[in-house]
């Protein structure tokens, strides 16, 4: 089974992918993953995409549908969840084209609908473990009230350096101009299901679960 999980900066598709690769034995393709290992493959692929990234330029489509490729040829029997990537109307027509080549298809978008002004309280109360990366949030989820990690114990906090709002709007415009007409898109080839992407996490991967079964 090979889905997409489809939403704004921020909505929590990282988090629900994260938890589908434990609870499904799923494989997450995130483009900036993806981007990252190359990188430090040290395969031809690789060094081309280290030789972009370094000169500060951007990874052009048919280099990430490569990179996608390799990871089809590998092992997935739990399928595929494309989180980050089609981005843009050529890129979904590009990961059509490959996946029929490989003899396989996209069983469901899933549209993770959130309400700005929600994504903008949501992000910029957003903080991480330093040592473990657990998730806390300001108001639905604070830091323990005596500073450690209920994971790990760690101390240290980290919020993201793009957790303010100014940068969070541009990605949201950015959304908006370019990822947005995906949602067309993919309704009218019968694949969308929108879900609610505010809830708690746990109900947003109900949510998620009863279309995997469905
Ligand atoms: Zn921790």
């Amino acid at each position: 089974m090979n889905i997409i999980l489809l939403g704004p900066p921020g909505a929590g598709k990282g988090t629900q992918a994260r938890k589908l690769v434990a609870e499904r034995g799923m494989v997450q393709l995130s483009t900036g993953d993806m981007l990252r290992e190359a990188k430090s493959s040290g395969t031809e692929m690789g060094n081309k995409v280290a030789a972009i990234m370094d000169a500060g330029q951007l990874v052009t489509d048919e280099i990430v549908i490569g990179l996608i490729e390799e990871k089809l040829e590998g092992d997935h029997a739990g399928g595929f969840i494309f989180d980050g990537f089609p981005r843009t109307l050529p890129q979904a027509d590009a990961l059509g084209e490959l996946l029929a080549k490989h003899g396989t298809t996209l069983d469901a978008v899933i549209e993770m609908r959130v309400d700005d002004e929600a994504l903008v309280a949501r992000i910029t109360a957003r903080s991480t473990c330093a040592s473990c990366g657990e998730v806390y949030n300001d108001q639905m989820k604070p830091i323990p009230d005596d500073g450690k990690c209920a994971n790990c114990g760690g101390t240290e906090f980290k919020r993201r350096a793009d957790d303010n709002e100014e940068s969070l709007r541009t990605r949201l415009m950015e959304y908006y101009k370019k990822t947005s007409p995906l949602i067309g898109y993919y309704y009218a080839k019968g694949d969308l299901s929108p879900i609610n992407g505010l809830g708690e996490i746990d109900v947003v991967a109900k949510a998620i679960s009863k279309i995997l079964d469905a």
